[in-house]
């Protein structure tokens, strides 16, 4: 959406006195934190520790965004048929869209099996997983961009819920900077539980909402929120919530680059995770 379509649509949802509740857990009392460009607002749910942006979306206007409007540069604008080949060829090695790191993480933690990349975008990660030798699949809300993967990838790319229900029980989920993008993240963890396996893992990579430059510059700090970023997840969100899911208590890591890191127990400080970028892993039971 066009800046003033975004902010006319806020100021819609305002004049409207939209709810300023929890968009996870429902608590109709939400706490004000900071403001962002006049209109928008950073806010804490003090039952579930959820950080969101207020005006909230609803799921139609984040659907009518993603099939239509989303560009976020290299990782999401689509590559020529000849960069494709490029592409292919090297495996994505030191291209915006190489995972190298991330699936390093995940080769910690489920070595093979049935893989879900949980909104896969065009499949440039699920190409990566099936090159490091899983069986894996992709679900993205954009239509276009899922049909292009399988086009272009020969890969299997879904944006048909059902078919990705259909291939549970799944060994592991792998989800990169994606739940963040949600109104809210309950349809991704309840799709996580009732997926995977028990003892299967779920992967998940998102901004660090409560990382050092999160906590240091607030809404400053670009990715906290925005038209595309409904949710500032942070490690307090997570710990207090998956085990509800029939997870075990998630394992934490942070880090401000792509160097790997090792996932540990968290002892619920902030200052154990400074980084920019959160990674979570959640063991299903
Ligand atoms: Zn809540």
């Amino acid at each position: 959406m066009a800046r003033l379509a975004f902010a006319m649509s806020c100021l819609r949802k305002r004049l409207k006195q939209q709810e300023r509740s929890c968009p996870f857990c429902g608590k109709p009392e939400t706490i004000f934190l900071e403001r962002k460009f006049v209109l928008l607002e950073l806010r804490r749910c003090p039952n579930c520790e959820l950080q969101f942006r207020w005006p909230k979306d609803t799921d139609s206007d984040n659907d009518a965004f993603y099939q239509s409007e989303y560009e976020q540069g290299a990782v999401t604008a689509l590559p020529s048929q000849e960069e494709i080949a490029v592409l292919r060829k090297s495996n994505f090695v030191g291209s915006p869209m190489d995972l190298s790191d991330r699936l390093a993480i995940l080769a910690g933690l489920v070595p093979r099996g049935k893989i879900l990349d949980y909104g896969s975008s065009w499949g440039y990660g699920v190409y990566q997983l099936v090159g490091a030798g899983y069986d894996a699949f992709g679900w993205e809300i954009s239509r276009a961009r899922a049909e292009f993967g399988r086009a272009m990838l020969e890969i299997a790319v879904e944006s048909d819920w059902s078919v990705i229900e259909r291939r549970a029980p799944l060994d592991g989920i792998f989800s990169s900077h994606v739940l963040e993008h949600l109104p809210s993240p309950m349809p991704a963890l309840d799709a996580f539980s009732r997926l995977l396996a028990p003892g299967g893992w779920a992967l998940i990579f998102v901004p660090n909402g409560g990382g050092k430059h999160a906590r240091e510059e607030g809404v400053r700090w670009g990715p906290m929120i925005g038209e595309k970023h409904c949710l500032a997840l942070a490690a307090p969100f997570f710990a207090k919530n998956l085990v509800a899911y029939g997870f075990e208590p998630p394992l934490f890591a942070s880090r401000f680059g792509r160097e790997l890191v090792s996932l540990l127990p968290w002892n619920g400080d902030l200052r154990a995770l400074e980084g920019d970028e959160l990674v979570v892993a959640a063991r299903k039971r």
